[in-house]
């Protein structure tokens, strides 16, 4: 740990007026972040600090704990490392006042600076924090817009404006043609925009090839004290912290990206939505942390994909695969954040109302899959997309779980969870909560596409062809008792033709008995 950070104190030069107080939040850890542009060690101040809010406004995992302050102390180092000027407050330290507008308070009644530095934070509800803590103390906030990002929320607002309806396609195609990426002569390279067709295979019986290593880093004297910091202080919340591994230095984020460009890239694509017990990390990138904690830059990412694929490296199929995610999702779903909040939180379109079943903090479930995709949860602080999609939210989904209630557990458990990416792909992606906002139908499916998609299935107590009876699927009769649900409103969705065609099909005796299934599901959670 940085020795000013334990003692908090700053070591600006304090025979000048502080300029510019510079806060640095826990996810804004690069060096050409837009508030350090200009930074004059001479006049300037870096603020940070560790607070307990932070990390229990939702029961933080002990991963995503670890991984912010570990991160944030390594970059406290580098700071101290340039002899820039630093005050960081430590979440031990005795006087902490436990939340960032408390601490930032303090700051600024210590130092008095003339103007307060933001790049724009991750989350609306800090924005609002640090707008009125300045505001209140009367001195002037300047807010930059992060330049982490291909986009700035204004290109977004231009976007939606001609559009009756969103959709991250059309505003992938827009970026790529903006950016020259993965074009030739004005069309896309391969000369299509998408590969879904060839890509998103499942393993079959055979299971994967021989996965790659993912990039793991054992935890250096930072991490370690870290570490055991969080286990002191919040020895309740979950996840397995022996199993601690993840990149909290821009080096080591590097090192990860390379490794997953050499070694995995080429069937990202392939595999992108299939899963496997015991294989947690199969052919995806694992670096949405380090990218939200703005240790990565989406720019040399999607050029490192760009750049395999010039050499030969991996097929466009993979590299438009990978791209999409970064380009188009990432960028999209930031869009709709930014325009939608706050009244985004708020939104429940299903009108579902279930609180979130137990198992969902325990593991403790016979069904296999969630018990896989929840235990990897709580070792690694990771699942992938499809892992989080269609297991972990299909359920809750099909359940009726009230979309806050997911939020607040998506935003908990996962490392790279931060509320501008992580609310809309739960309550609008996953939960449909936001009633289409984001996706054009809710995802919904039973039993037997986690049966093609992955091996969950064998061996489970459970049968995904049944829907009632003692070995019925749960996601099998939730997905039924879904339909039958919201039968009304889907029939106005032309997307939904086929699923509705197929729940004419039941007769009223099976209906009930579906029903009557579904609840006993809902009273034994
Ligand atoms: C319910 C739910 C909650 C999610 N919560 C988060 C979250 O808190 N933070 C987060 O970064 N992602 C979230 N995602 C998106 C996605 O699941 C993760 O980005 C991805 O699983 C991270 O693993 P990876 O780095 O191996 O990604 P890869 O599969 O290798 O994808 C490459 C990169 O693309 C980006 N990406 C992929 N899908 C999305 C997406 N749908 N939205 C935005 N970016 C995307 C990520 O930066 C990711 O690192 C969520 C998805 C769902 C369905
Ligand atoms: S049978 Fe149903 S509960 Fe069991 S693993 Fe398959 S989908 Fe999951």
């Amino acid at each position: 740990m940085p020795k000013s950070s334990k003692t908090s104190k700053p070591i600006a030069n304090q025979l000048h007026q502080i300029r510019n107080l510079v806060v640095v939040l826990g996810d804004q850890l690069n060096f050409d972040s837009p508030a350090l542009n200009g930074f004059d060690p001479e006049f300037d101040l870096i603020w940070m600090a560790e607070v307990k809010y932070e990390s229990t406004h939702v029961p933080s995992s002990k991963h995503r704990i670890v991984l912010f302050l570990s991160a944030m102390r390594h970059f406290a180092q580098d700071v101290i490392q340039k002899s820039w000027p630093l005050d960081y407050k430590t979440l031990d330290d005795s006087d902490n006042a436990g939340t960032i507008t408390g601490e930032l308070t303090k700051a600024i009644l210590t130092h008095s600076p003339n103007h307060v530095i933001l790049t724009q934070p991750g989350d609306y509800r800090v924005l609002k924090d640090i707008e009125s803590t300045c505001k209140e103390l009367g001195v002037d906030l300047r807010i930059l817009s992060d330049t982490h990002f291909f986009t700035e929320i204004e290109d977004f607002v231009v976007h939606s404006k001609s559009r009756k309806q969103l959709r991250m396609e059309f505003w992938y195609r827009e970026l790529r043609k903006k950016f020259n990426i993965l074009m030739e002569n004005g069309e896309p390279t391969g000369g299509q925009w998408n590969f879904d067709i060839e890509n998103r295979e499942s393993f079959g019986k055979k299971g994967p090839p021989p996965t790659p290593e993912t990039y793991r880093r054992s935890p250096d004297t930072i991490t370690a004290e870290v570490i055991e910091l969080v286990e002191r202080i919040y020895p309740t919340h979950v996840g397995e912290l022996s199993n601690f591994a993840w990149p909290v230095t821009r080096a080591e984020a590097l090192q990860a990206l390379d490794q997953f460009i050499d070694e995995r890239l080429q069937m990202f694509g392939q595999f992108e939505d299939a899963m496997w017990t015991d294989e947690p990390w199969l052919y995806h990138s694992h670096i949405s942390a380090s990218l939200n904690l703005k240790l990565l830059n989406p720019r040399e990412v999607v050029n490192a994909a760009e750049n395999a694929f010039s050499a030969g490296k991996a097929p466009i199929s993979s590299v438009e695969g990978f791209t999409r995610q970064i380009l188009g999702w990432r960028e999209f779903v930031r869009g709709i954040y930014w325009t939608q909040m706050p009244r985004y939180l708020e939104l429940n379109s299903l009108e579902a109302k279930y609180p979130l079943p137990s198992f969902y903090w325990t593991a403790e479930t016979q069904m296999n899959c969630m018990r896989e995709c929840l235990s990897q949860t709580f070792k690694y602080g990771y699942a992938h997309h499809i892992q989080r999609l269609m297991v972990l939210g299909l359920y809750t989904l099909m359940y009726g779980v009230d979309p806050r209630e997911v939020h607040e557990w998506f935003l908990s458990v996962y490392v790279d969870a931060v509320e501008w990416v992580e609310l809309p792909n739960t309550l609008g992606m996953s939960q449909f909560g936001d009633g289409g906002i984001i996706a054009s139908k809710p995802y919904i499916a039973s039993g037997k596409y986690i049966q093609r998609m992955s091996n969950y299935c064998t061996g489970c107590k459970y049968d995904p062809g049944i829907s009632v009876g003692e070995n019925a699927c749960p996601m099998t009769t939730l997905y039924w008792d879904f339909l039958i649900r919201h039968k009304d409103l889907l029939l106005k969705n032309p997307r939904m033709g086929m699923q509705l065609k197929n729940l004419a099909r039941l007769d009223k005796e099976k209906i009930i008995a579906i029903q009557n299934a579904a609840k006993n599901i809902r009273t034994a959670n």
